[in-house]
């Protein structure tokens, strides 16, 4: 007998934002809803998302003329089987309204990554590392160059020496003043813990505990300093809910940067343990989402997009350092992981517990009104915390003193390497000198794709764009006034920092992280467990290193520059600064040593410096609510920015102004504000403000469904977290 014809409503990717819709298509041959499958729309071909399927008795001639239209078959079927659960299912559609991206956004969003599940077995990779030869050959400078950098970089890869050298790579390989060693991939090495039992709850933490395990609540906003011991307060209730069998998720900011978080969970739960984040290839990925799926895995530690896991039972959601702006996804749909795991708390009918020394301002004002459970741990386990000392950089100038590190700083340096204990300095820019001036007309050096100045880079000495990764020379001439006379250097970075605390500190032993000493895999975890074993004395890095880290000898942190972020000219770069003054000094004193904190500043008298000096998360609550208060921000206020971008000044204006003539309500209309352009892409906002978001949601989504315009280049983020 031959196929039922099956009838497939497929979401597509369609061009046209309103006719975000599904299509009509014929299959013969086995397809569920949920699979994804390769269609072809006009002349192209596209991935669509199988919404419906409908087994028909009917002829394909007979289909056709009962829907009065010709139809087309599916091209191919990718997925063997349904991806998603009608939780999931339901949970994008629900995201397609709240953040008004489309269908099939939302669905893509969900799924991990573009992959041919058939068959499942994963190939080995091979990489190529590159290793210095022993012949002598003439190389260029540039080529001298790039034969050091090999050198300084052990272990290379030849993909890695490609993206810094371009040019010079591979003529060091056929000039062989190197050679190629092909080698398999690692996988990240799964280190086997030590079994760990549960601890015996301090007072402070069994109230917390019992709080929430007899509350009738779904969501808690657990607020306490570092090292108050939430941590321990989630792996016990995650241990009772998987003595009932379900499954708990455990979200992170980032994987890298919370080694400790997963080695805890690891060292409390060997089984059915999952960890699943962007760094996974697209196959380790699909493997984890089947093990999911069907219920092996029963823990899983995750990044953001494991809030979209195909869980079947869920028992406890925990967002640790829900303040942190990773959470939010920065393209289309632009989500919040919050108000996801919220949605799928309120499925699975499970606790979601928010946690972080410095809650969001919005989740804090939502706790205070009761919408979250508020839970405070107000202790440390070890009962103390840092002292901090606030050093002022003007004054320090003023008498002559370094900018970088200050007489204070380093007399408290000096002491901690006397006596064997480790040292955090935290400067929140990389690079060597943040900027170059041309000494002529003193304008900066600007990226020529993005109009935001570039970084100097001492050590391979080029200027780099941190937002699009341009590497250029610095030029003979200054780009805007033509003059030769050359460029200062403006600011400072990590390398700077590293290039001072070695001259200050020669015998000291210093490990550097930032984005630059950190692109290769598993880089972050090598410096980290490095310095946990002691092997240096100092860890100097970019805001990288101000979360989750927990070193018993770390007894110093210093922060330099510590108030930079307020110069931003956003409306959260107050909390911002606080956040991360805070989270720092939370890495000093742990352990049974007493820990001290040193901030160099600006301006010592600014509400987040001394809030954060005084690690009072209260008073700077109240203090940035009047601020956010008499500015109409959030959380008084709904906004939601809609970006426009094209490659065409006039085009992106246009489309612009069309948006802000065409959305009214209850809400104020903010822009047209054009954007620094960044890879080439003009761009262009509009600001929606008001109290209602739903009338502001109501607008957009009427827009878009009735414009005759092309949308292609429209960003929409509701709720964004960051103006500038
Ligand atoms: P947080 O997550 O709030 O930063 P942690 O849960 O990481 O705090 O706790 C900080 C430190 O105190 C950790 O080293 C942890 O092992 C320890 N700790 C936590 N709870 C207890 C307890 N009840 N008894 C003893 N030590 C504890
Ligand atoms: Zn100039
Ligand atoms: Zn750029």
């Amino acid at each position: 007998m031959k196929d039922m014809i099956r009838i497939v409503q497929c979401w597509i990717e369609h061009p046209v934002r309103k006719l975000d819709q599904t299509f009509t298509y014929l299959y013969e041959g086995k397809i569920e809803p949920g699979c994804r499958v390769e269609i072809s729309f006009g002349t192209r071909t596209l991935t669509g998302f199988a919404e419906s399927v409908e087994e028909s008795e009917e002829s394909r001639e007979e289909i056709e003329a009962r829907l009065g239209m010709k139809l087309k078959d599916i091209d191919r079927v990718i997925d063997e089987e349904s991806l998603i659960t009608d939780e999931l299912h339901d949970l994008a559609l629900w995201l397609r309204n709240e953040t008004l991206s489309t269908a099939i956004a939302c669905f893509q969003t969900m799924l991990p990554g573009k992959l041919k599940p058939a068959g499942g077995r994963s190939q080995t990779v091979k990489e190529k590392i590159v290793k210095l030869s022993e012949k002598e050959v003439s190389l260029t400078p540039k080529q001298l160059e790039a034969y050091l950098y090999v050198k300084d970089h052990p272990g290379i890869t030849y993909t890695q020496l490609r993206k810094e050298y371009p040019n010079q790579a591979r003529a060091l390989v056929e000039k062989e003043a190197v050679i190629l060693e092909e080698k398999e991939k690692e996988a990240v090495p799964m280190r086997a813990e030590i079994p760990q039992e549960e601890l015996v709850l301090r007072p402070e933490q069994q109230k917390a505990m019992d709080e929430i395990r007899n509350s009738d609540d779904a969501v808690f906003l657990l607020e306490g300093i570092t090292g108050s011991g939430k941590t321990e307060i989630y792996l016990q209730l995650a241990k009772e809910a998987l003595n009932q069998g379900k499954q708990v998720l455990i979200l992170v900011p980032e994987i890298a940067l919370t080694p400790q978080m997963i080695s805890r969970v690891k060292q409390r739960f060997s089984d059915g343990l999952a960890i699943y984040h962007s760094g996974l290839s697209d196959q380790e990925k699909y493997e984890q989402y089947r093990l999911v799926k069907t219920g092996q895995a029963s823990i899983v530690v995750g990044t953001r997009s494991a809030v979209f896991l195909p869980f079947a039972s869920l028992g406890l959601i925990v967002l640790d350092e829900e303040h942190d702006s990773s959470y939010k996804q920065d393209s289309q749909p632009c989500y919040h992981c919050r108000n996801v795991a919220i949605y799928r708390g309120r499925y699975h009918h499970c606790k979601v517990i928010l946690g972080s020394a410095t809650p969001s301002l919005d989740s804090y004002a939502r706790a205070l009104k009761k919408v979250y459970h508020l839970v405070s741990l107000k202790e440390r386990i070890n009962r103390t915390l840092p002292e901090v000392t606030v050093v002022p950089v003007r004054e320090s100038i003023r008498k002559g003193g370094s900018y970088i590190l200050t007489d204070v700083l380093k007399e408290k340096i000096r002491e901690r390497l006397d006596r064997n204990e480790q040292i955090i300095l935290l400067l929140n820019r990389r690079g060597y000198s943040a900027q170059l001036r041309c000494h002529s007309c003193q304008e900066v050096l600007k990226c020529p794709h993005c109009d935001l100045a570039m970084s100097w880079h001492h050590d391979i000495k080029m200027l780099k764009c941190h937002t699009c990764g341009t590497m250029l020379h610095t030029p003979s001439s200054c780009p805007v006034c033509g003059s030769r006379e050359g460029f200062m250097s403006y600011g400072f970075g990590t390398q700077r920092l590293q290039e001072e605390t070695e001259r200050a500190f020669p015998g000291a032993r210093i490990l550097r992280m930032d984005a630059d000493t950190t692109s290769r895999r598993n880089a972050h975890a090598k410096i980290l467990s490095a310095f946990a074993d002691h092997q240096a004395d100092i860890l100097l890095g970019t805001q990288m290193i101000a979360k989750g880290l927990d070193y018993p000898d770390v007894t110093l942190v210093g922060i330099v520059n510590g108030d930079e972020g307020l110069s931003r000219t956003d409306f959260r770069s107050c909390e911002v600064t606080f956040d991360l003054l805070m989270q720092a000094s939370g890495r000093s004193g742990r352990g049974d040593k007493h820990g001290e904190v040193v901030m160099q500043v600006y301006d010592p008298g600014h509400y987040a410096v001394r809030c954060a000096a005084k690690q009072d998360y209260e008073t700077f609550f109240y203090q940035e609510m009047k601020f956010r208060h008499a500015g109409e921000y959030p959380p008084y206020t709904y906004l939601a920015a809609l970006t426009v971008s094209s490659r065409d000044q006039r085009q992106t204006d246009r489309l612009a102004l069309a948006l802000k003539a065409g959305l009214s309500g209850p809400f104020k209309v903010i822009g047209v504000v054009s954007l620094l352009k960044i890879n080439d892409r003009c761009r262009s906002r509009i600001l929606l403000k008001g109290k209602d978001p739903q009338a502001i949601k109501d607008a957009i989504r009427n827009f878009i469904d009735t414009t005759d315009l092309d949308l292609k280049g429209l960003k929409v983020d509701i709720d964004p977290l960051y103006l500038d």
